[in-house]
């Protein structure tokens, strides 16, 4: 507990001469969720640009849009071109979208939403669709027509290639065969490209897979990988993120990192400088549920850390006695306000069910950037180190791979 004491339990900014400064590497602002609309039902007004103000706000000044298929990594450009200096973006072909690789292209409409990252090993897609040769030869001459256009028509918005990667806990979307397809394929496309970008990078239950794709592409040491990139929303074993970091590739995390007591021990040997923060907003938000939650809560300075609790022992030893020796004095005395009080996580703003949205109000269950102080803090507290660390070191890291902060 020493070190949760030693961190300054006050909120982030409040009082401090250090102000944090975030870049969430990975926000789906391209989601029409941040339009107000859900699965094509307009529930409240468009408030992406008070989305981009509230992030500001904490201190997260850059931040990269994921583009995960060709409609969200072109909306992506077009809110970058919206925000420049502030709104950076990624193109690529995420591994949940890649069945439109396949000959029979079953592709499973989401209404433009980014997929939800629940897994669902019930119904995955067959493994008897093959790779189909033209459509592909199509993916990534289209692919690259777009990563050429934004850089020649918005100069400095394009800032990595990807998402892309494999996801084995989703393969309701795409099968096994098809990802590992999408994947080389878009690797060698990496590989064409001059200069080559930085890679973001998704790898979810495919460890063996997604490491031995990179060498096959990249050398086994990653040595044609010019530009570097992150790996996100890791939530993989302490050995994988190892091996990772010994490939030069950075760890990105956001509140799937923080579910259980084993991903929170993962966070916790992340070398400092190899960390990227992200929220993965709409998704992965930090729940109470969440073994990381508790990093967040202020422990009032009166609170000490968990203790046998005597004083209630004691209280119902003396009502007890009470009891026995009649007149019944004034038990409520004993009352006290007791310790039990709820954890407390700070809100800077009201959350309101979507359907109550009001002008500068967050949506519950919609995750946005703003959040990632939650996130910088968590990993602080995990990492027994200063949030101030934490900032500083995740915006050396991010500036140092992606293009986002020429002034660095
Ligand atoms: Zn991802």
């Amino acid at each position: 507990m020493a070190a949760s004491e030693s961190l300054d339990p006050t909120p982030v900014v409040a009082g401090s001469a250090y102000r944090p400064r975030y870049i969430d590497i990975g926000i789906n602002l391209a989601d029409p969720i941040f339009r107000g609309l859900y699965h094509g039902k307009q529930r409240h007004p468009d408030d992406l640009s008070a989305v981009v103000s509230r992030a500001q706000e904490v201190g997260c000044s850059k931040l990269i849009i994921t583009g995960s298929d060709f409609t969200s990594s072109r909306h992506a450009l077009e809110i970058a071109r919206e925000y420049p200096g502030t709104v950076y973006t990624t193109a690529g072909i995420h591994p949940c979208s890649s069945s439109i690789f396949s000959t029979s292209h079953k592709h499973v409409d989401t209404d433009g939403h980014t997929m939800p990252c629940d897994p669902d090993p019930s119904q995955p897609i067959p493994e008897d669709q093959e790779p189909d040769p033209e459509k592909t030869a199509k993916v990534i001459a289209d692919l690259r027509q777009l990563i050429e256009d934004a850089q020649s028509s918005s100069p400095g918005a394009l800032v990595a290639f990807g998402e892309f990667g494999l996801d084995y806990d989703r393969l309701h979307y795409c099968s096994r065969t098809i990802q590992l397809h999408s994947f080389a394929a878009q690797l060698d496309l990496v590989l064409a490209l001059r200069p080559q970008l930085p890679l973001f990078l998704h790898s979810r239950a495919a460890h063996a897979d997604f490491v031995g794709l990179l060498k096959a592409k990249f050398g086994e040491r990653l040595e044609r990988l010019k530009k570097g990139g992150v790996v996100h929303s890791f939530t993989g074993t302490v050995d994988e993120m190892r091996e990772l970091m010994d490939l030069g590739l950075y760890i990105g995390t956001n509140g799937c990192s923080f579910k259980t007591a084993d991903n929170c021990a993962v966070v916790r040997d992340i070398h400092l400088d190899r960390l990227m923060l992200e929220t993965d907003g709409p998704w992965c938000e930090v729940r109470p549920s969440h073994e990381g939650w508790k990093y967040l809560v202020e422990s009032k300075p009166p609170t000490p850390a968990p203790t046998p609790d005597p004083a209630a022992a004691e209280g119902t030893a003396q009502q007890q006695q009470q009891q026995q020796q009649q007149p019944p004095a004034k038990p409520a005395q004993k009352s006290k306000k007791p310790q039990k009080k709820e954890p407390e996580v700070p809100e800077r703003w009201k959350s309101v069910k979507k359907e109550k949205w009001v002008e500068g109000a967050m949506i519950k269950g919609r995750n946005e950037p703003c959040m990632i102080e939650r996130v910088a803090k968590i990993v602080a507290g995990i990492k027994g180190v200063s949030v101030e660390e934490v900032c500083e070191a995740a915006w050396k890291n991010t500036a140092r791979v992606f293009d986002v902060d020429k002034e660095t």
